[in-house]
């Protein structure tokens, strides 16, 4: 494992030195259509107190990342049907002309094609839309049959003709994952070659159907990370908040292993709760400043720069 993380540690050096990349994540929506069985913001989950901020409060939090320095700001959510094309075009089209040079990156899930191109002429320059499993069958095991692998995977192919930073990704450890499907992931990976991979563990949410499922490990977590950064050397990978949440020091492994992202939060502090994918999330109590100097404390003593830039990444 070691020499794994070492060779990949080599690899991400070459190509970004000691930097890490920081994005600052807004949790817009925690209303979502779908029900994906892992995750705890699902239809279904009458637990979870829901909420939206308003164009104002998106607003706000990306002021306050500014002033914090970060140059991109991630837009994330359930599949919320009040966020109309119109409504996220606006979001996007009001952040753009307030932040004409920052990235703006969507996590929005499954739309038409047509409503992408919509998000990217209004100024939208990435999107995260992980895979979470590249096999039809272990995909059909943890969602509904109304959603698709096929979909999901026509999906990504789409954002990235249409000029998108795309990123895919999938979960460790989770339920009928099998050494199988993982190297399909890597599979699909190399086909996309996506210019992001979010890897994190599964870790199992209240009122889902895998609320008893054990979650995935530190281990197998981390040793995806390494192989995912040999495999595409200049990928933009994220040491994960669940990875963070499943260790104390798992965020910073993840870099050890080969990551060089982190995504701090600038959702208010309010709501931070609330965006409850798995249990027990870390952070959730901070304010976006406080969120910010952790994670540069954290970043130096392994070594590594913290660095504002927006990072697009290389090519
Ligand atoms: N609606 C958007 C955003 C989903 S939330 C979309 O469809 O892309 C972002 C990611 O959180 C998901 O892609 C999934 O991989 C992860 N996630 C969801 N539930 C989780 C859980 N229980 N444990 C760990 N990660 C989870």
């Amino acid at each position: 494992m070691e020499s794994l993380f070492a060779e990949a540690r080599a690899v991400r050096t070459e190509h970004y030195g000691k930097e890490v990349f920081f994005r600052g994540l807004i949790e817009f929506t925690n209303f979502c259509k779908n029900n994906c069985f892992y995750c705890g913001i699902r239809a279904d989950n009458r637990q979870v107190e829901r909420y939206r901020l308003s164009l104002e409060q998106i607003l706000l939090s990306c002021k306050m990342g500014n002033i914090l320095g970060y140059k991109t700001f991630v837009l994330q959510g359930g599949e919320d049907p009040f966020f109309s094309d119109d409504r996220v075009v606006e979001i996007v089209g009001s952040i753009r002309k307030a932040y004409p040079n920052h990235a703006i990156t969507l996590s929005i899930g499954e739309k038409p094609r047509e409503s992408y191109e919509r998000f990217f002429a209004a100024g939208a320059n990435r999107y995260l839309l992980r895979h979470e499993t590249a096999n039809e069958e272990h995909y059909a095991k943890m969602h509904p049959a109304s959603m698709s692998l096929a979909n999901r995977k026509q999906c990504l192919f789409a954002l990235k003709e249409i000029g998108f930073q795309v990123g895919a990704g999938f979960m460790v450890g989770t339920p009928f994952q099998t050494p199988q499907t993982l190297l399909e992931d890597l599979r699909f990976l190399e086909k996309l070659q996506p210019a992001m991979v979010g890897i994190g563990p599964f870790i199992p949410a209240a009122n889902t159907p895998f609320t008893d499922k054990p979650g995935g490990s530190l281990e197998q977590t981390l040793r995806m990370v390494a192989l995912t950064r040999l495999l595409l050397p200049k990928a933009l990978i994220p040491a994960t908040t669940a990875l963070g949440t499943i260790a104390p020091d798992g965020r910073e492994k993840g870099l050890m292993a080969g990551a060089n992202i982190v995504m701090p939060n600038l959702s208010p502090k309010a709501v931070r709760k609330l965006y409850s994918l798995y249990d027990n999330k870390i952070c959730t109590g901070d304010e976006a400043a406080e969120c910010r100097l952790c994670m540069e404390g954290r970043i130096r003593k392994f070594g590594f720069t913290p660095s504002m830039v927006r990072g697009d990444g290389v090519r």
